[in-house]
């Protein structure tokens, strides 16, 4: 007998239909005398349909008040299901966010968890009650609603199965678990059977969109067992793994190859090679809450360099403005921008103890013609900035020349 968290993501609740297969999977762990708490997406399109809405309401809606819209659509699930639940005979109760106590901060859209008060969850499972929780959403120390960015409904799932001390988290989606890159992209793409947190981490944060950032950083600070699976089969999955131990030594340096086209890139030409200058650049991006990403900076002869740094595109037309006017301040010579660029990025724990692998990477690219923009590297991880039209074609090649692909 044991606890289970599980999650299911908008395509698993996408119809009445699919919510009884949902229903049946509960249903099917509780008859095995396991507790059981679950956590939901709204179904498939409908927080893009309510931001719709909103967006034909006001240009600008406000913040507040779409996060009141948008947690309507785990209400819709979370209700959908239990009333599944107990229609089948089950002892199900549906809770909202804030009956769930899930506290956040009051940062709207994108609201960080503060804390889960437990008891009320806890007390319902003693009762043996199926307890369902909306996803994405929680409340702010006012009492306001918030959400908590999209794909959220990840993060509230491994939040509340560390707050209730869950023996495993089950998250539920479309695909069988994590590929060592996006099968869409690259068909000889393998599911991964165990990948490190700290792997997840790096590859959720530079485009695989299986599992919503946040949430991996949950699973390992709190050190939840988790789980990436199917809803539409019985397959393992993927298993999340807490630091190296419990490892297999024999796996490949490298775990797997990401995507993202979500920067666009910024280039300050021939500013002067001076102390102070690359506070001037940044400062006024900063105070304008605008996330830089990678950043580079040549060395030129004459006392002048150019700089050229990533910001997210929804943010490149308000930061391309802003260093036009530091550009004037500093007597930079030029700014221009460029939007059609993507990150291809290789992450793999075993890095950290092979040298060779961004020659190999540079190599490959090379052999395929792709010319690189940019580059930046972490421990467990490379990343190259190419043309955003060479992006699929980086990613194949590189899966190829690392080994991935399956027989
Ligand atoms: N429904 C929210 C979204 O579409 C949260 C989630 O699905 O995780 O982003
Ligand atoms: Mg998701």
């Amino acid at each position: 007998m044991a606890l289970i968290v599980q999650k299911y993501g908008g395509t698993s609740v996408a119809n009445p239909e699919r919510i009884r297969n949902v229903a049946k999977r509960v249903a099917k762990e509780f008859d095995k005398g396991n507790d059981m708490v679950v956590i939901l997406s709204a179904m498939a399109g409908v927080t893009d349909s309510l931001l719709r809405l909103a967006a034909e309401m006001a240009e600008t809606p406000d913040r507040r008040e779409v996060d009141v819209l948008l947690a309507t659509g785990e209400q819709t699930t979370a209700s959908l299901l239990a009333i599944t639940l107990k229609n089948m005979g089950y002892p199900a109760i549906s809770l909202l966010g804030f009956q769930a106590e899930v506290v956040t901060d009051c940062n709207y859209s994108n609201a960080r968890i503060v804390d889960i008060g437990a008891n009320r969850i806890k007390t319902l499972i003693e009762k043996r009650n199926i307890v369902v929780i909306a996803g994405f959403q929680g409340c702010d120390a006012d009492g306001n609603i918030t959400t908590l960015g999209r794909g959220g409904s990840d993060t509230s799932a491994v939040a509340i199965a560390a707050a209730i001390k869950a023996d495993k988290c089950e998250i539920f989606t479309d695909v069988d678990g994590v590929y060592t890159a996006d099968p869409n992209v690259c068909s000889k793409a393998r599911k991964i059977d165990k990948i490190s947190c700290e792997e997840m981490l790096e590859m959720a944060s530079l485009g695989a969109k299986v599992l919503h950032l946040r949430s991996v950083e949950f699973a390992l600070k709190h050190n939840v067992l988790v789980y990436v699976r199917s809803s539409f089969n019985e397959e393992e999955g993927t298993m999340l793994v807490n630091g190296s131990h419990d490892y297999d030594m024999e796996r490949p340096v490298v775990s797997g190859i990401t995507y993202s086209k979500s920067d666009a890139r910024i280039t300050l030409k021939k500013v002067p090679d001076q102390p102070g200058i690359a506070a001037k650049i940044f400062t006024p991006i900063s105070e304008a809450n605008i996330n830089v990403d990678m950043i580079i900076q040549n060395t030129r002869a004459g006392g002048q360099t150019d700089l050229t740094f990533t910001v997210p595109k929804t943010e490149f037309k308000r930061a391309l403005e802003i260093e036009r006017k530091v550009a004037e301040e500093i007597k930079a010579e030029a700014v221009w921008g460029d939007e059609h660029i993507a990150k291809v990025s290789v992450t793999g724990i075993g890095m950290k103890s092979h040298s060779g692998v961004a020659t190999k990477m540079f190599s490959a690219l090379a052999a395929e013609n792709i010319n690189i923009i940019m580059i930046s590297t972490s421990e467990i991880r490379i990343s190259c900035v190419v043309e955003q039209k060479n992006a699929e074609l980086a990613v194949r090649v590189l899966h190829t020349a690392f080994g991935l692909d399956k027989e």
